[in-house]
């Protein structure tokens, strides 16, 4: 297990050496997926480019939408005052990722890139109806989250892309979010099933708008699409919820491995989706976190 290390300045000298390296080269941010994987023998990349020097990938910007750098740390996350309010989810999110070691540096491209079906904090994104920016040789562009991922550890990312940030838009009034993980223990622990949900009410208390978003019970994080949809122009009841519990677990996928049997993970998700959503109201009556 041997690599030459690089350490770019800016984000055009980063792409440029991922490009000479090619399938070679590997991006390093903080290494939390990364070098695990180099250890494992599971990677070998020749070449690793650190992120660590290039300016430009780690500011949190809230104005009419809001901005994560790649490089934005789940620690960062987690205790930031724009994501104390309507968006504590993504704040919940990253507070459960591993322990204060690993969220000191792992970062939210990373988090992202690496795919996993489990990423916590990629499930709250996914709610939040996120989009990416990647920058390559051949320009950027901008993709949805949703179908990034296409498989566990495969991305869309194209050779040689870096992903620079992911945005999503504000909140409308009347909007709360809630991430919930169920692991074997509660720190240090890749989640089982985890659920993140995004509601809005209108004047009349109905849903107006409603994601719902599923960790580790598909090959990617998924939306549960006929969930949301089941909800639309309703008042979250305690039924609605329960029934919109039971509809999720229908459209989740999960496996069976040594953390839980596939019946128990769609259990969990019939369980964490109407306990998201209730909270989700509760936080939205209180108008506070
Ligand atoms: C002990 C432990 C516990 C953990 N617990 C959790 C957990 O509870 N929940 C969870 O979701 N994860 C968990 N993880 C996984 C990991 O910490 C996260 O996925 C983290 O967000 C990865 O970020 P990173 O910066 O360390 O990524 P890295 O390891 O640096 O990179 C991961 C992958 O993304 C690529 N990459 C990174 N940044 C970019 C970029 N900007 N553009 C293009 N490619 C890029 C790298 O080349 C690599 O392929 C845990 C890991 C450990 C070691």
């Amino acid at each position: 297990m041997t690599f030459d290390y690089h350490e770019p300045t800016s984000v055009r000298e980063a792409i440029e050496l991922s490009a000479r390296f090619g399938g070679d080269g590997r991006f390093l941010a903080g290494g939390t997926d990364l070098m695990v994987q180099i250890h494992r023998g599971r990677l070998n990349p020749r070449h690793v480019v650190s992120l660590q020097c290039v300016p430009g990938l780690d500011g949190i910007e809230v104005d009419g939408a809001v901005r994560l750098g790649a490089r934005v740390t789940h620690r960062r996350l987690e205790s930031a005052e724009a994501f104390q309010g309507a968006l504590r989810g993504l704040a919940e999110g990253a507070e459960v990722v591993g322990g204060h070691q690993v969220r000191n540096v792992a970062t939210v491209g990373g988090n992202i890139v690496n795919a996993s079906p489990a990423a916590d904090v990629v499930v709250v994104l996914l709610a939040l109806d996120a989009t990416l920016t990647c920058l390559g040789p051949a320009g950027e562009r901008t993709v949805a989250l949703d179908g990034f991922a296409t498989a566990p550890g495969v991305t869309g990312l194209r050779p040689n892309e870096l992903l620079t940030r992911a945005s999503f838009p504000r909140l409308a009034p009347r909007s709360a979010t809630v991430f919930l993980k169920a692991g074997r223990r509660r720190a240090m622990e890749i989640s089982i099933a985890c659920v993140a949900a995004r509601v809005t009410l209108d004047d009349l208390e109905r849903c107006q708008d409603v994601r719902i978003a599923l960790g580790a019970v598909a090959p990617t994080a998924i939306r549960a699409r006929a969930a949301e949809r089941h909800l639309e122009a309703r008042p979250l009841t305690d039924g609605l919820m329960r029934e919109t519990g039971r509809i999720a677990a229908a459209e989740c996928r999960p496996i069976g491995d040594v953390r839980a049997s596939a019946r128990y993970r769609a259990l969990l998700v019939a369980t964490l989706v109407p306990r998201a959503l209730a909270r989700c109201l509760e936080r939205i009556k209180l108008g506070a976190p």
